[in-house]
């Protein structure tokens, strides 16, 4: 999607925008510690896909990995 093409439709019609869908998600961390990030989104037109990240995200959220699961032992955790 970043190289301007889309992952799902292989169209070429992609934009993007710092803050284009919404000016901020309030992240929880933790209970305690909130953070205002702003994504970089990026929208095919042809098929309406969109992804979205954010940006310096080791920076912005470096403390994140203490309190969220990491994705693999979260899904090994629901198949029990
Ligand atoms: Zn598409």
């Amino acid at each position: 999607m970043k190289n301007g093409k889309c992952p799902k439709c292989n169209s070429t019609e992609i934009y993007m925008k710092h803050g284009g869908l919404q000016q901020g998600y309030v992240v929880h961390v933790s209970p305690a510690n909130t953070r205002l990030v702003t994504t970089d989104d990026y929208i095919c037109l042809n098929c309406g896909y969109l992804e979205q990240y954010v940006p310096h995200v080791r920076i912005v959220l470096k403390d994140l990995a203490t309190t969220w699961r990491r994705a693999a032992a979260a899904r090994g955790e629901s198949t029990r």
